[in-house]
């Protein structure tokens, strides 16, 4: 494949990233969601074997299985219906089977990743540190969200805990809500 009209056209390389960012920001919504229920199995096994007892058995859950399922329903999200924000779009932000509302927030990790990679590229152009950029955004994004869900961060370095601070004026103390995290 020629990838040199995406050199010499900084108009096309920054759409091509930005949709490569619509997928990065699809597969962000999973992390979102699922690595925090990781981390809380993982915790749950940690304090099981403290405590000299066996640990609890989970359903098996990493970034990749079990595919993604209406919560609601259980209907198995199929491909078509799992493509960045046009599925959605298309389902009128409802599950195909049950109708359950699918939340805003999907799309809009979806179209925020796909701008953020967008302005990287027009900004840097075909570099490598572009890259390095887009994957740091990336990391962003799911680390903000996943604080934003669960302040399961440490405030003093979490993005999502600044916002809280800078938009609800409170000392940090008093936005502290930490679940345990591991050193
Ligand atoms: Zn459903």
């Amino acid at each position: 494949m020629d990838l040199s009209i995406l050199q010499s056209s900084p108009l096309l390389l920054a759409l091509a990233v930005g949709v490569l960012g619509l997928v990065v920001g699809s597969f962000l919504n999973v992390v979102i969601h699922r690595l925090p229920l990781m981390m809380q199995a993982e915790w749950r096994a940690d304090c099981a074997e403290l405590e000299g007892r066996e640990p609890p058995v989970e359903p098996r859950l990493n970034l990749l299985t079990p595919r993604s399922r209406c919560p609601a329903c259980g209907h198995r999200i199929r491909w078509y219906e799992n493509i960045p924000l046009f599925s959605w779009l298309a389902l009128r932000g409802r599950c195909s089977a049950c109708g359950t509302a699918i939340g805003l927030r999907y799309p809009l990790v979806e179209v925020g990743t796909g701008l953020l990679f967008a302005a990287i590229a027009w900004r840097l152009g075909p570099q490598p540190v572009a890259l390095l950029w887009c994957g740091a955004a990336a990391v962003l994004v799911a680390l903000t969200l996943i604080d934003w869900d669960t302040t399961v961060l440490p405030d003093s370095r979490s993005p999502a805990a600044r916002i809280h601070r800078c938009t609800t004026d409170l000392p940090a103390s008093r936005t502290s809500r930490r679940q345990p995290t591991r050193g």
